[in-house]
């Protein structure tokens, strides 16, 4: 019979969620919804030394701006309370036990300077020291000391580790979803440590596995930095006697810098300017990093970006829902080779998204921006003027320097368009202009570009010439919509206002 799908998001509050991890996050959602199955929340704290305050607030509140729900863990709650590993400190010392008793795991008392003094040694031989099967019955461990002496040193109170006994000449043989088939020979590998008596806690690979198993765990999708671990986690699985319900791995392959070499960094954004974190971030030693939240995108659009950043649908369909991202995300699509960041194409997403919102949504969007401006106006006026403009806006952020004129009026001019436009006959015709805005009853788009251009023509001016004049007058710069937009959308008076602002406040050049 096929498992129920469980898996779960198992992130080390130690700072920000990265990208990369976010990406992981969404491709388990991704794979939970499409099987129907669960997605655990899970936070993997017993690493005292690596903890952040606020890193876990941060992670649930990026995984819920990005619309990752959680169906159980941290915040939520499950049959498998608590979530949080520190809370569950308890149960893993029987484990690492019964690890010890079977014959899979030993006792180490080595002191820290004792560590220290054999990894020095070790470079003046000219070599990395390991703590693997050629040292493990040298140094002071339950493997070399007597049953007595091991308990004489524990109940003394020394500090001892449990360490995972690492098998000799076994070639361990692994599946990965991605990655295929993969062999390892275990002689290669270190004794890990799997518990520490000075804190009482689990490292991360013995409390990973045993709340795996305990939690039900049907696949484990994560970043590729864990698949040097693998061969461990597999043969603990075999040291408890789990291997029937030893969950199926799917390593990720890792998000690139730009330029292709090496791991996405935060560096690298802050390089090029791009935020590697979806949500603004104070470190509590008061350290910022941007966030797209908050630099302008759009959840959707940056979910959508990130499902593509090493999955492909096989298609060349490049806007997904979160829900047509569920109908087609495979494992099995999902490429080995890393996937390179390209900062525009994020921001390339977040314009298709903005280009296909209404008014109503714009509205929602931009009326805090305006709001934050000193701006009130109705929910008709916030929407229209971004709507006006929304083809050339790519962030939300955007919105307000492509937009400010329609709400305030120009006092200050470009110099550029003022040098060019503000001179010779243009003080006169502005002042025409005027006289036949002035003159127009029905101020919609249609008829006053109706009635100015007929004028124009009859006059025989030079459109360009009246056109950007006015722009100058209406916008204070070069830039903005159609002329007529611009009429419709602050109407006639307003239209005079700025005109005679102009005329009575700037010396036209000869
Ligand atoms: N706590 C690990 C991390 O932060 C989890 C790795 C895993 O998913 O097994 O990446």
């Amino acid at each position: 019979m096929e498992r129920a799908v469980r898996v779960r998001f198992a992130p080390s509050p130690t700072g920000p969620l990265h990208i990369g991890g976010v990406r992981t996050a969404l491709y388990n959602y991704l794979f939970a919804r499409q099987h129907g199955g669960k997605m655990i929340l899970r936070i993997e704290d017993t690493d005292s030394q690596r903890f952040v305050e606020g890193a876990e607030q941060y992670i649930t509140d990026s995984l819920r701006w990005c619309g990752i729900e959680i169906d159980e863990g941290v915040g939520v709650g499950g049959p498998h309370a608590p979530y949080r590993q520190s809370e569950r400190r308890d149960i893993y010392l029987k484990y690492a036990l019964q690890l010890v008793e079977s014959g899979w795991a030993y006792y180490a008392f080595d002191t820290a300077e004792e560590l220290n003094a054999l990894r020095t040694e070790g470079e003046k031989e000219g070599h990395i020291f390991a703590y693997d099967h050629t040292v493990r019955e040298k140094l002071a461990t339950s493997l070399r000391l007597s049953p007595e002496e091991v308990r004489e040193r524990i109940d003394r109170g020394d500090q001892w580790v449990i360490r995972f006994k690492m098998p000799v000449g076994r070639i361990v043989k692994m599946d990965d979803l991605i990655r295929g088939h993969v062999e390892v020979d275990s002689s290669t590998l270190d004794d890990k440590v799997l518990y520490k008596s000075a804190d009482a806690l689990p490292t991360y690979h013995l409390a990973n596995i045993v709340d795996d198993h305990l939690m039900e765990i049907s696949h484990v999708i994560r970043g590729e930095e864990w698949l040097p671990s693998l061969p461990l986690h597999y043969l603990l699985y075999e040291a408890f006697g789990w291997q029937d319900t030893q969950p199926r791995f799917a390593h990720l392959p890792l998000l690139l810098k730009p330029t292709g070499g090496g791991k996405l960094s935060k560096r690298d954004g802050d390089k090029m300017g791009f935020p590697v974190f979806p949500l603004f971030w104070q470190s509590p030693a008061g350290d910022t990093a941007h966030g797209y939240c908050e630099d302008g995108y759009f959840p959707e659009a940056f979910i959508n970006m990130l499902a593509l950043l090493g999955w492909n649908p096989g298609t060349e369909q490049e806007i997904f829902s979160m829900q047509e991202l569920i109908d087609s995300f495979s494992l099995e699509r999902v490429s080995k080779a890393g996937a390179r960041f390209q900062p525009d194409k994020a921001k390339w997403f977040n314009a298709q998204y903005m280009h296909h919102k209404t008014d109503a949504e714009l509205a929602e969007i931009y009326q805090p921006i305006l709001k934050a401006h000193g701006i009130e106006v109705s929910d008709e006026l916030a929407g229209k003027a971004a709507g006006i403009m929304k083809e050339r806006a790519q962030l939300i952020t955007d919105l307000w320097d492509l937009t400010s004129f329609f709400f305030i009026a120009p006092t200050e001019y470009e110099a550029k368009q003022q040098k060019k436009y503000w001179k010779g006959d243009n003080p006169r015709i502005l002042r025409e202009v005027r006289e036949v805005l002035a003159s127009i009853d029905d101020f919609s788009l249609e008829n006053t570009e109706r009635i100015v251009h007929a004028w124009i023509e009859e006059k025989g001016y030079g459109m360009g010439q009246v056109m950007n004049t006015l722009r100058l007058a209406l916008v204070g710069a070069g830039k903005g919509p159609g002329m007529y937009d611009i009429t419709a959308f602050i109407g006639k008076e307003e239209c005079l206002r700025r005109i005679d602002y102009l005329l009575e406040h700037v010396t036209p050049a000869e």
